[in-house]
């Protein structure tokens, strides 16, 4: 079967021809594979040199980046320092030099470790419709619009508050068991805001909300994090694949999460 490739200028452009047999593709990472394999769910590929895809533009502490804009692009970035090993997380360097991190947002898993990074930040979607939408409503409702996200825009955490750590079988560019991310603010030496989420614990990449409330105004050493360890699986759905058992990946959960948080303290 042929594919058919279609470019515009602008990304309103292109949201207007998707669905049906076109798929919007960005840096094709995961989309030309399923073309090599021979996928025939779709015939056209709608793609757009909108040059709002590559923007990085910072407002205040906010920073606003074009979906277009690649994991090389990250770690080469002064303003997004905070997200460079997030992005160097992901696969080798040829693939880090096309995957975007707009196509994180929608890379099934063992995929999506930055759409993980960004979940914890609390990030924001931008849509070519012109909707905003937070990242978590996103990654709730899986039936969403086919539409294009045009940006996403993100809080630059203060310094060390934000951590992220990667769980892989083949290091350095294995696909991930499971990753942790965690943004946390102190206050008075007690933690005050929390985020945690995890990626491979779910089908998406889910927050662990029981564990954030159980961390909240507590101390960061051993005893204080305990009853945020104990209650990191909760609402969690693991995958049981040929990376790792379900039953593994709780029991790990909650080692890699210590080893973030006490690193900190
Ligand atoms: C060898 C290999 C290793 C990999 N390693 C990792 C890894 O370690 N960690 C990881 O997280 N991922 C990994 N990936 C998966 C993938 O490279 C990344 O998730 C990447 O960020 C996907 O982005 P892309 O631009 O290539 O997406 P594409 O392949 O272009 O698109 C993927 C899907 O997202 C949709 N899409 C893309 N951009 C948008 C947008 N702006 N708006 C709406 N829909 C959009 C497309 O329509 C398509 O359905 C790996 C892939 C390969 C092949």
């Amino acid at each position: 079967m042929s594919i058919e490739v279609k470019s515009f200028d602008t990304l309103r452009q292109a949201s207007e021809v998707l669905g049906g047999s076109a798929q919007y593709i960005a840096g094709g990472t995961l989309l030309m594979r399923k073309v090599n394999y021979g996928d025939q769910s779709f015939n056209q590929l709608v793609q757009s040199t909108d040059p709002a895809l590559k923007q990085i533009q910072s407002q205040g502490d906010e920073i606003l980046i074009g979906a277009g804009v690649t994991m090389s692009e990250i770690m080469q970035h002064p303003q997004l320092q905070f997200l460079g090993e997030v992005a160097r997380s992901v696969g080798g360097p040829a693939i880090r030099n096309m995957a975007t991190i707009g196509g994180n947002l929608f890379a099934p898993r063992p995929y999506g470790d930055m759409a993980t990074a960004l979940l914890a930040l609390d990030a924001n979607l931008h849509w070519a419709s012109g909707q905003q939408q937070s990242l978590e409503q996103f990654l709730e409702r899986s039936d969403a619009a086919r539409d294009i996200v045009h940006s996403i825009s993100v809080r630059q955490p203060p310094t060390g508050a934000f951590q992220y750590l990667k769980v892989s079988r083949v290091k350095p560019k294995g696909v991930s068991l499971l990753t942790v991310a965690v943004l946390l603010n102190r206050e008075n030496g007690r933690t005050g805001n929390v985020r945690i989420a995890f990626g491979g614990m779910a089908p998406e990449p889910r927050r662990a909300m029981a564990a954030e409330q159980a961390l909240q105004g507590a101390s960061l050493d051993e005893s204080g994090i305990q009853r945020c360890l104990a209650a990191c699986t909760e609402g969690m759905a693991p995958a049981d694949d040929s990376l790792a058992s379900s039953w593994y990946r709780n029991e790990v959960a909650p080692v890699y999460l210590k080893r973030l948080l006490l690193q900190r303290s």
